[in-house]
């Protein structure tokens, strides 16, 4: 069989930049699809500013170009990992000069339109002009999404084109002067079934028609994004294109995640020594303050944003502040849920809030807790909570969208045919407070027993969360014609 090239593009990647998932994502699925023999995978992202070019020896190729929209002449200048020559960068300073992302405190930039149409310019001239060898060009959401557009519309390429929706709440909607900044093509592009949006402009939708297959990240989530309730306006969309989606669940990286491997815990540990857990757990009660450490301990990671339940967590203080439990929150994201955490951060005596974003402490919190608190509202897949379970801790969990394909509840189970289940945790169906504190109450009965605890810890553990089954579906979709 000839070798796969494969081109897989995005706007961050862990370790260089990382806002969330897609951060995790991108760097752990062509990880593993490397992993697969006749597969060669570039990757290729912004060189935004904040990245340290040579702590991670990120060195220019050699390749400058040009590209004039508009009248106006855009240099990219692209660079590549020296340790990882499949890694690619592309350098542009309207792309990549900025504090954030995609948004700063003052929210998203206003051309964020214009900066990822040159991100997807960008990585297409990149494969022309590198005389790259590719069968398939896969991008993620709707930063990337521009890319199955310009290849089929502009470029006439003949390469597959997948998108992933990796969370349907962000499609990258402009105002349709974006269609003249990036000279796309009116009378192709900015029909009702593609571009147009109520007469704006919307990357996903248009990235959606144009792919030759779409994919999500859990198939649950596939069949809600159907629905008016989980659509995000897309839902009729979505099911005229229902022939080409199906939902592949997201893996995690073997290498960067887990007990016996991560760098940045205080101390590595396996089922076999799992005793050495609950040093994880001392170090970081030492680390944070809170004093009694046979008390269960509930930590929460993630972005503040109403997805992810963050309302209901606030508003649940109130009575975790009188459970015989440790909480420790740690977050970062809207402005106006930044400022509600800093400002009842010292208010409870047990729920420790940091506001920010810090890797490192995250890992601490996945070695060292009991439970992982994740009350979304809906949850494409998810990656917390299967982090989670690879250090031994419980995810409680809302029903919905990927949480509800990995996690299965305690009490569900069948504990003589344990191997026959995936995650366990706590899951609850309705999302509100009642069913929240029913949750965290099963968890802190759970806790008091400690034989079935440490049997559900273990198992977590040992559960089989990596992209090898799901790398292989995807290498079917790259060569399926
Ligand atoms: P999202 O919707 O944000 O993509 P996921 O569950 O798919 O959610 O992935 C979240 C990833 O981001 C996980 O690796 C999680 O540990 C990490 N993460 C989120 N917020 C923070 C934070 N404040 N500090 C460190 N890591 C974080």
């Amino acid at each position: 069989m000839s070798e796969l090239g494969v081109l897989f593009c995005t706007s961050e990647m862990y370790p260089y930049a990382k806002s969330g998932g897609l951060g995790d994502v991108s760097q752990s699925l062509p990880e593993a699809l490397r992993k697969e023999k006749g597969v060669k995978v570039y990757t290729i992202m912004p060189l935004y500013q904040t990245i340290d070019r040579e702590k991670f020896g990120l060195e220019y190729s050699g390749l400058t170009f040009k590209y004039v929209l508009r009248g106006v002449s855009h240099q990219f200048d692209i660079f590549v990992n020296k340790c990882n020559l499949y890694e690619l960068f592309v350098y542009n300073p309207i792309l990549c000069d900025r504090e954030g992302l995609y948004y700063d405190a003052y929210g998203d930039f206003g051309d964020n339109g214009l900066r990822f149409g040159l991100l997807s310019y960008a990585c297409l001239e990149v494969m022309i002009r590198m005389n790259l060898k590719i069968d398939a060009i896969h991008v993620n959401d709707w930063q990337t999404a521009l890319i199955p557009v310009l290849a089929k519309t502009h470029y006439y390429l003949t390469q597959k084109c997948i998108l992933t929706i990796h969370n349907l709440m962000y499609q990258g909607i402009f105002g349709k002067e974006v269609m003249l900044d990036l000279e796309l093509d009116w009378e192709r592009v900015f029909k009702p079934e593609s571009l147009e949006y109520y007469d704006s402009v919307n990357f996903l939708k248009a990235g959606i028609h144009f792919a030759d297959a779409v994919t999500t990240v859990s198939p649950t989530y596939a069949n809600e994004i159907q629905t008016l309730a989980y659509g995000c306006g897309l839902d009729d969309v979505l099911r005229n294109n229902s022939w080409k989606l199906q939902g592949v669940l997201n893996g995690v990286s073997e290498e960067v995640f887990g007990p016996k491997v991560d760098t940045m815990i205080h101390k590595n540990f396996n089922v076999r020594d799992y005793k050495y857990k609950h040093d994880n757990k001392k170090a970081l009660a030492q680390e944070l303050g809170f004093m009694s450490v046979d008390k269960p301990l509930f930590i929460f990671i993630g972005r503040f944003t109403h997805q992810k339940g963050i309302d209901l967590l606030i508003e649940s203080f109130n009575l975790l502040k009188d459970f015989e439990a440790n909480f420790v929150i740690l977050g970062s994201g809207e402005e106006h849920y930044n400022h509600i955490f800093k400002s009842i951060a010292t208010n409870y005596h047990n729920i420790n809030i940091i506001v920010g974003y810090d890797e490192a402490r995250s890992r601490r919190m996945y070695a060292a807790a009991d439970f992982l608190i994740m009350p979304s509202l809906f949850e494409p897949c998810g990656l917390n909570q299967m982090i989670a379970m690879k250090y031994g801790t419980l995810p409680i969990v809302s029903k919905t969208g990927g949480l509800k394909d990995t996690v299965v509840d305690f009490t569900d189970v069948d504990y003589d045919h344990l191997k026959a289940y995936s995650g366990i945790g706590i899951t609850y169906e309705e999302h509100n407070l009642f069913w929240f504190m029913h949750a965290i109450a099963k968890a802190l009965s759970l806790y008091g027993n400690r034989k079935k605890f440490e049997k559900i810890s273990k198992h977590d553990m040992q559960v089989d969360n990596s992209w090898k089954k799901s790398a292989k579906t995807y290498i079917d979709l790259y060569t399926k014609p």
